[in-house]
């Protein structure tokens, strides 16, 4: 369902999506602990976004967040 760095996460506005969450190492997000401020795909808006924990997360809010990625990097 996801890639190895891919992440479901959820925007401060409450939006559901994918992104790519990689340890250490991004160059697009600025990384504030355990949550990022980046772009959200979906509102289209810039926003904190907090990642969703799979084992605790509710299905249907997974299947939402895969539905939608943003920009990979190459
Ligand atoms: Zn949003």
């Amino acid at each position: 369902m996801f890639e190895r760095f891919d992440r479901p996460v959820r925007c401060g506005a409450g939006h559901l999506f994918t992104t790519i969450w990689v340890p250490l190492a991004s160059a697009k997000a600025v990384r504030l602990g355990d949550h990022r401020f980046q772009r959200c795909p979906v509102g289209r808006h810039w926003t904190s976004v907090w990642p969703l924990d799979p084992a605790n997360a509710d299905p249907a809010e997974l299947a939402q967040a895969a539905q939608v990625h943003d920009i990979r990097i190459p």
